[in-house]
């Protein structure tokens, strides 16, 4: 069998290969910065590190393409350290096992971390390079992205003298973005005095599994169902005769959209077989509802171990209210680019336990200003029950620019490698390039990369044929950047 390093375009695969026996997940990223300085000083080329861990290395033009604008090829350096229950696998110290399958690479019960090394491994092979033309190239490695975007954020105006900037992290080989949304998380906590048990009730557990879930950007629009939100309405159905609860445990993370809730309830004696019937019409309810998006959806009873302590019976009415209220999901699409969802909402998680509620709920827009009023929406709601919200991390979203001048050039220069006009896109998610926009203004910018599924998963994959087009049009772009 083939080794990746023999793969072509060969220089590309040979440096990705590098990176994969690199240990580089978010926030343990020394390495591979330490890989990239050295590899500046073994190819004579300029570079600097600046106080928020990013690389920016640079390359003069070749000859005759002097008078070019200067292009900016940028990536992240970190990967999401994902890995199957049955691996055995050290992020910080272990290589990424990288093998052939097929058409594709993929990594042994690990995320394989192609997003971003491909885009590393071709910025790489680029500044390398003897034989490519080119204006004059600076090398951005940009720090944690996968976790709050850090390197972006901490990026200064004024280090870069680029005026074109290639994003090369975005996975659909054939597309070229143009935009993305920004976001805005926010944490809400609330407490409640735990009260003890009097009366006679049977304890069960209550949960929603077998959903999709996704990414709470890109996925937004496919109408998934929310496991918090689901069981909120079985359980707003069920206290009405007397259903008290004791725990609820709903998602994971303010991104991805919950797959699995489930709540401890105290059900009184009398009304157990009312219960279980409102259970089941809910299930059939939802199931009928959601049969075409999520048809192994389940919502289960089983027995639990008995509670002693309960959520007073009015915190529990005025916190199932407020989220089921809350909004989630796609709010509007965009007026101006057709089927992109312009503003969302995500429940990410939701707890209530041993006195103390906790959500975490992700806003996202294409526009600030609808971020901003439906974030601000949504803590009024909350804060009108005694909650306690605080804004955290937020992004600016990237406008698109149809007249942008690098995004007319690489559609020729695509129509004239493989005969057809790529496709423009707009993403529901958030890119750095938002952040880099609101440094540099001024910049002309574009995202495009290789074909890579289930990125953020043990089963992240690149495809191979897909990297050497990728590889091939970002030569043919930059031969083609117009005079500055
Ligand atoms: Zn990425």
């Amino acid at each position: 069998m083939r080794a990746i390093h023999e793969l072509q375009p060969n220089t590309l695969w040979q440096h990705f290969s590098a990176i994969c026996d690199i240990p580089h997940p978010s926030f343990h990223e020394e390495q591979i910065r330490d890989h990239l300085i050295n590899f500046a000083r073994a190819h004579n080329l300029e570079w600097l590190s600046d106080d928020a861990g990013n690389v920016i290395i640079r390359k003069d033009a070749t000859a005759g393409m002097e008078n070019r604008a200067g292009v900016i090829l940028q990536g992240h350096m970190d990967m999401v350290p994902q890995k199957n229950n049955d691996t055995t696998h050290d992020f910080t110290t272990d290589p990424i096992k990288a093998y052939i399958d097929g058409d594709w690479v993929t990594a042994e019960g690990t995320t394989l971390g192609a997003d971003n090394g491909i885009g590393m491994a071709a910025t790489l092979a680029i500044l390398a390079a003897t034989d490519l033309q080119h204006g004059p190239i600076e090398a951005l490695f940009t720090a944690t992205e996968e976790t709050g975007m850090i390197g972006a954020r901490g990026l200064k105006p004024g280090l870069l003298q680029g005026k074109i900037l290639l994003n090369l992290d975005t996975e659909d080989e054939g597309e070229l973005y143009i935009g993305c949304a920004g976001g805005a998380r926010m944490e809400i906590n609330g407490q409640y005095s735990l009260e003890a048990v009097a009366d006679e009730f049977s304890f069960k557990t209550l949960a929603f599994s077998g959903l999709k879930g996704g990414h709470s950007g890109c996925d937004i629009h496919l109408g998934r169902g929310n496991a918090i939100k689901l069981l909120v309405r079985v359980l707003q159905c069920l206290q009405e005769h007397g259903v008290r609860i004791a725990s609820i445990n709903g998602g994971s993370l303010a991104n991805a959209i919950p797959r699995e809730a489930s709540a401890v309830i105290a059900i009184p004696e009398s009304a157990l077989t009312v219960c279980a019937q409102i259970i089941d019409q809910c299930s059939n309810d939802i199931s009928a509802e959601l049969a075409v998006v999520e048809p192994d959806l389940q919502l289960t009873l089983n027995d639990a171990e008995p509670a002693r302590l309960l959520m007073p019976l009015a915190d529990q009415h005025k916190w199932i209210a407020a989220v089921s209220a809350c909004p989630n999901g796609a709010q509007r699409m965009s007026d101006s680019i057709e089927s992109v969802v312009e503003t969302s909402l995500n429940i990410g998680v939701f707890t209530v336990d041993e006195g103390k509620i906790y959500a975490h709920v992700l806003a996202r827009s294409l526009l600030g200003s609808c971020n901003d009023a439906l974030r601000d929406a949504v803590a009024g709601l909350f804060r009108m029950i005694g909650a306690e919200v605080v804004y955290q991390d937020s992004y600016p979203g990237w406008k698109p620019d149809p007249d942008s001048q690098i995004l007319a050039r690489m559609q020729q220069v695509y129509h004239g490698l493989y005969g057809k006009t790529p496709g423009v896109q707009v993403v529901h998610a958030g890119l750095e390039c938002g952040l880099l926009g609101s440094k540099y203004p001024e910049w002309d910018m574009i995202s495009f990369g290789p074909t890579i599924r289930f990125p953020h998963s043990p089963d992240e994959k690149v495809h191979i044929q897909s990297v050497a087009r990728f590889w091939d049009f970002l030569v043919a772009t930059l031969k083609a950047v117009p005079v500055a």
